[in-house]
């Protein structure tokens, strides 16, 4: 519609055919129709909604494969990265990275959410995808999200209302879709910031020791199927290493894909498509994503 257009490029800052690759942790990405940073992405979802303009909401990129067609509508990335600290309660927004968010925590002698020093991604993304390691999940030291359903206006939700479960949430698959996480309260506990400094070091050099952190990548493609693990499987399947194009199982963990410099998103999708197939043939089991697939997809693809 015409007045959607010119709203979209009134927006202060908006950018059109605006290419993604760069905002994302793989690197891949075609063009969003239009482009905005925000740090009111709530009120831009709202508005979007009421006008019937698609919109995606990106956090910090970290689990995404962007279709190399790009995204239909408004791309909102979320630049809300506020926070304050009350006693063991920490209100943090939507755009704050976890890592930082574990180094503030610490800094103020709470403990809790050192585990969060390998989630590169934003609080929000985290809420989404109830992002966890090393046995700990947000939801565990989660107690609020706030955030903003279109149509209904702005809510408090417990974890339960966010039905958070491993790498989902109603936000991901449930009657939240389409809403937006504004900013999180976590309830941590007082203990030694020193300590908890000393932990998050373990875990970083631990991480670097098991995963190919310093590659192009989205973390864990696959989630583990119950009782055992995705990388295990495809490794045992023969695909380390495998490649499509550009694109390659890694030789470090087998449950992560590199860009290898200049991947596309098909590559990737097709790589995907090839590991899921040996894995199911070889030993029976279907692997899900944990990666979402997102924009303009080929025609009987689902995005
Ligand atoms: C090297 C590496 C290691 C990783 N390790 C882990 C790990 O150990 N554990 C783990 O859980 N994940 C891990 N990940 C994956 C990723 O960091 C998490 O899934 C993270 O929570 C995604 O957050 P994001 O901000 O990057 O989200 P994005 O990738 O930007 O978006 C993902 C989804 O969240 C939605 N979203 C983003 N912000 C909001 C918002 N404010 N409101 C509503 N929806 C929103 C987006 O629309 C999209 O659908 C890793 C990734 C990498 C690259």
């Amino acid at each position: 519609m015409p007045s959607n257009r010119r709203w979209l490029e009134g927006l202060a800052g908006v950018r059109c055919d605006h290419p993604l690759a760069r905002y994302t942790s793989f690197g891949i990405g075609g063009p969003a129709d239009y482009f905005v940073e925000s740090a009111e992405p709530g009120r831009l979802v709202e508005a979007c909604s009421r006008r019937g303009i698609p919109y995606l909401l990106l956090g910090a990129g970290t689990n995404l494969l962007v279709s190399d067609l790009g995204v239909e509508g408004l791309v909102i990335r979320c630049i809300n990265r506020g926070w304050r600290i009350q006693g063991t309660r920490v209100f943090a927004e939507s755009g704050l990275k976890m890592m930082r968010l574990a180094r503030i925590c610490a800094d103020h002698d709470l403990r809790g959410l050192e585990w969060a020093i390998g989630v590169p991604g934003s609080v929000g993304g985290a809420v989404y995808q109830d992002a966890g390691c090393w046995g700990s999940e947000l939801r565990q030291v989660l107690a609020m999200a706030i955030g903003l359903r279109p149509g209904v206006g702005r809510q408090e939700w417990t974890p339960v209302d966010l039905e958070l479960g491993y790498r989902t949430s109603a936000l991901r698959q449930g009657r939240l879709r389409g809403a937006v996480v504004e900013g999180v309260w976590l309830e941590l506990a007082a203990g030694d910031g020193a300590e908890a400094r000393r932990r998050m070091a373990a875990l970083v050099r631990e991480r670097s020791r098991t995963q190919p952190i310093a590659t192009r990548n989205c973390g864990s493609v696959f989630k583990n199927p119950p009782g055992d693990s995705a990388g295990r499987l495809i490794e045992a399947a023969g695909l380390r290493g495998e490649r499509e194009g550009a694109a390659m199982v890694s030789l470090h963990h087998a449950n992560f894909i590199e860009n290898l410099g200049g991947a596309t998103a098909e590559q990737v999708d097709r790589l995907i498509e090839r590991v899921k197939a040996a894995v199911a043939e070889q030993f029976g089991v279907a692997l899900e994503c944990e990666v979402e697939r997102v924009g303009r997809w080929p025609e009987g693809r689902v995005s």
